[in-house]
C-alpha cells in the first residue's frame, strides 16, 4: 500500500524584491508556463504552486509572491520567513535602483531568519530588455556576480518574458532551461 502513496514534499519559496521587477510575472511563468498578458499589482502576498518530479519523487514548490506595501508587510513579514526553504531576491537588470534596493530586502531576510540557513538566490530579471548600447545604465552581470559571491548567494539572470535563463558565468553550465510540466 505504501508504494501507492505518492510522497509529496512541499518547499516554500519566497519571492522578494522591489515593486515592478517582475516577481508576479516570474511566478506566473514558473507555475502556469506563460508570460501573463497583464498583471495586477500584488497586494500582500499571492500563492502559486508548481509540481515537479525529481528522481521519481513528487515535489511541490509553493511560491510566495510578495508585495512591498509597508502596512501589509509589517504584520505579515514573520509569516513570510517561517519555515521557508529558499528565498529568491529579484531585481530588474535595466534598473540599478532595484539592485540597490536589494540591500534592505536582504536585511529583512537576515532579521527574520535568525538561526536558519536559508538558500538564497540573486535573480536579475528582464534580461530580454538588455540594451548593449546603454550598458552603463544597467546592472552588469559582473557586478551582480561579485555581489552574489560576497553575499553567499547563487546568481542567475532570467526573463519572465523570454526565458534564455542565462546563468552566471562560472557558476552553472547555463543554456536553455525550458518550462517543463
Ligand atoms: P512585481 O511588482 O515585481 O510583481 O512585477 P510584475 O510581475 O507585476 O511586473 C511589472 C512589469 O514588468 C509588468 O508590466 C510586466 O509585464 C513587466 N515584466 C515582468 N517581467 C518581465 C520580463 O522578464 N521582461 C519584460 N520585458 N517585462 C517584464
Ligand atoms: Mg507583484
Amino acid at each position: 500500500v505504501s508504494s501507492m502513496l505518492t510522497r509529496c514534499r512541499t518547499f516554500k519559496v519566497l519571492v522578494i524584491g522591489d515593486s515592478g521587477v517582475g516577481k508576479t510575472c516570474l511566478t506566473h511563468r514558473l507555475c502556469a508556463g506563460e508570460f501573463p498578458s497583464r498583471v495586477e499589482a500584488t497586494i500582500g502576498v499571492d500563492f502559486r504552486e508548481r509540481q515537479l518530479d525529481i528522481n521519481g519523487e513528487r515535489i511541490k514548490l509553493q511560491l510566495w509572491d510578495t508585495a512591498g506595501q509597508e502596512r501589509f508587510r509589517k504584520s505579515m513579514v514573520q509569516h513570510y520567513y517561517r519555515n521557508v526553504h529558499a528565498v529568491l531576491f529579484i531585481y530588474d537588470v535595466t534598473s540599478p535602483a532595484t539592485f540597490s534596493g536589494l540591500v534592505s530586502w536582504i536585511e529583512e531576510c537576515r532579521q527574520n531568519s535568525l538561526g536558519q540557513q536559508i538558500p538564497r538566490f540573486l535573480v536579475g530579471n528582464k534580461s530580454d530588455l538588455r540594451d548593449p548600447s546603454r550598458a552603463e545604465a544597467q546592472v552588469s552581470q559582473e557586478w551582480a556576480m561579485s555581489f552574489s559571491k560576497a553575499q553567499g548567494m547563487m546568481f542567475f539572470e532570467t526573463s519572465a518574458k523570454n526565458s534564455p535563463n542565462k546563468c552566471g558565468k562560472g557558476r552553472q553550465s547555463g543554456g536553455e532551461v525550458p518550462y517543463q510540466q
